[in-house]
């Protein structure tokens, strides 16, 4: 018997005897399906289009953006680059919210592997030594029981091959949420939130700073400076999706 033909009476055998559900949707899963369905999984290898090089946004076919678009191009950020998957919003977005429930977890590690493999193309040709989740403040984390940055990142940090530092950096406020500020309240609540340890790992090193989502860049900027600070040579922004 072929190592094929095992893998199929096995996956038959399972689904016979446990037929799974998508962890997204709930959809019954097909046979060959380990656990996103379809739909689910296009959700997350679908290319929505041109970004700006430098903050990921979304942009008109053909622009130059190697030194930003006119939406990042006045900005001065602690990091020098972001890359990401998808817009958030439509089935992304619900994607990234079913994350966050407190069943969610399975879910993030999931979509973190799949997220993390088409990550590697858009990081290629950078160095990174290094992948630092963006913390939750602690009794956030307590409340939710994870943390989504933090399946993100372990993901990433496997396919890179490269170390995930989960706790030198942590958020030392607990503010409350951004969705409903503007750009400028955003700024305000997330100066000097998070604080960094005080040894010399990340000197000189490249690093990749991993968050679900990026709307004004305010948190990404905030949480990079203790990195900058502690002598990283780079810091690269990786999200699953930026808000336009
Ligand atoms: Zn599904
Ligand atoms: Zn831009």
């Amino acid at each position: 018997m072929t190592a094929q033909w095992a893998k199929t009476i096995g996956q038959a055998l399972r689904y016979w005897l446990l037929p799974g559900a998508c962890l997204a949707c709930h959809r019954l899963l097909a046979i060959d399906q380990e656990s996103l369905c379809t739909e689910c999984d296009r959700i997350l290898t679908s290319d929505d289009g041109p970004v700006c090089h430098r903050c990921s946004g979304s942009v008109g076919a053909g622009l130059d953006t190697s030194t930003g678009c006119h939406q990042c191009r006045q900005e001065r950020w602690n990091f020098d680059r972001v890359v990401r998957l998808g817009t958030y919003g439509g089935p992304l977005r619900d994607l990234l919210l079913r994350m966050k429930q407190p069943s969610g977890e399975s879910l993030a590690e999931v979509v973190g592997r799949r997220w993390a493999e088409q990550m590697c193309p858009k990081l290629a040709g950078n160095r990174m030594d290094l992948v630092v989740p963006v913390p939750l403040h602690r009794r956030r984390q307590r409340e939710r029981g994870f943390n989504v940055a933090e399946c993100l990142a372990v993901a990433l940090a496997e396919k890179l091959g490269v170390a995930c530092l989960t706790t030198w950096l942590r958020r030392v406020r607990h503010d409350p949420p951004q969705t409903d500020l503007s750009p400028t309240q955003r700024r305000a609540n997330v100066r000097g939130a998070f604080v960094g340890r005080s040894d010399h790992r990340l000197r000189g090193k490249s690093i990749v700073l991993v968050d679900d989502v990026l709307t004004t860049g305010s948190t990404a900027h905030e949480a990079a400076r203790p990195l900058r600070d502690a002598g990283a040579a780079s810091i690269i922004v990786a999200v699953v999706a930026h808000g336009r």
